[in-house]
């Protein structure tokens, strides 16, 4: 049977770890590409251009939107964030595990557009009361950013059954290896039509 690609969605409040949790699992979960999103909002100190987000005037975005570029986009604590759809679909073709570290409207927009070959975890702290602390711990934002961020969490959460899985981000190695788990379950996860092709393959060979 024909290799084909994975999609594993990682949603959570800035701040549970989520992209700690990536860079250390990326040795351990084979060939994988990270979706790269598109965002209007400024950049933070230490990211840069290409690497964390591609950086673009609201404009930018708009004309993206306009001409369908986008697999999703959503707007978050004010300021747009978008997949673009090509590099996903090479990424697909090429039998990839696609992870993308999108919003709960994204993982909707995905789960609807792509369900068949999705498979989504939420990362969180162990309680709100951690979330704060790592959030004012990071001393990247505001506070008026910071309780955006944190309100944003607080009715996040109230998603998380919308999820195949659920990490507590409380020791990092812990949840690192959950997620090397479920990156090598969703690469099993058998769309419909592959099924169906599975099935005759199997019964050809009787
Ligand atoms: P941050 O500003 O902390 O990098 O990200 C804020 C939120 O936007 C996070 O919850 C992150 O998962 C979400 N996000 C990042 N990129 C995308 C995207 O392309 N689409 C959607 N829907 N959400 C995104």
């Amino acid at each position: 049977m024909s290799e084909s690609g994975a999609i594993l969605v990682l949603s959570g409040p800035s701040g549970a770890g989520k992209s700690s949790l990536i860079k250390k699992i990326e040795e351990s979960i084979g060939v994988f590409y990270f979706s790269i999103s598109t965002t209007t909002r400024p950049m933070r100190e230490g990211e840069v251009e290409g690497v964390h987000y591609h950086f673009v005037t609201k404009e930018a975005f708009q004309k993206d939107i306009e001409e369908e570029n986008f697999l999703e986009y959503a707007l978050v604590h004010g300021n747009y964030y978008g997949t673009s759809i090509k590099p996903v679909k090479e990424a697909l073709k090429e039998g990839k595990i696609v992870i993308f570290d999108i919003d709960v409207q994204g993982h909707d927009a995905v789960q609807n557009r792509l369900g068949d070959i999705t498979t989504s975890v939420f990362i969180t702290t162990p309680s709100l009361k951690e979330l704060k602390r790592r959030l004012s711990a990071r001393g990247t934002d505001s506070q008026e950013v910071i309780d955006g961020r944190i309100q944003m969490a607080t009715r996040e959460v109230q998603r998380i059954s919308e999820y195949d899985y659920l990490i507590i981000n409380d020791d990092l190695d812990v949840a690192a290896a959950q997620l090397v788990a479920i990156s090598h379950a969703a690469r099993l996860k058998m769309p419909s039509m592959k099924i169906s092709e599975f099935i005759h393959e199997w019964e050809a060979n009787g």
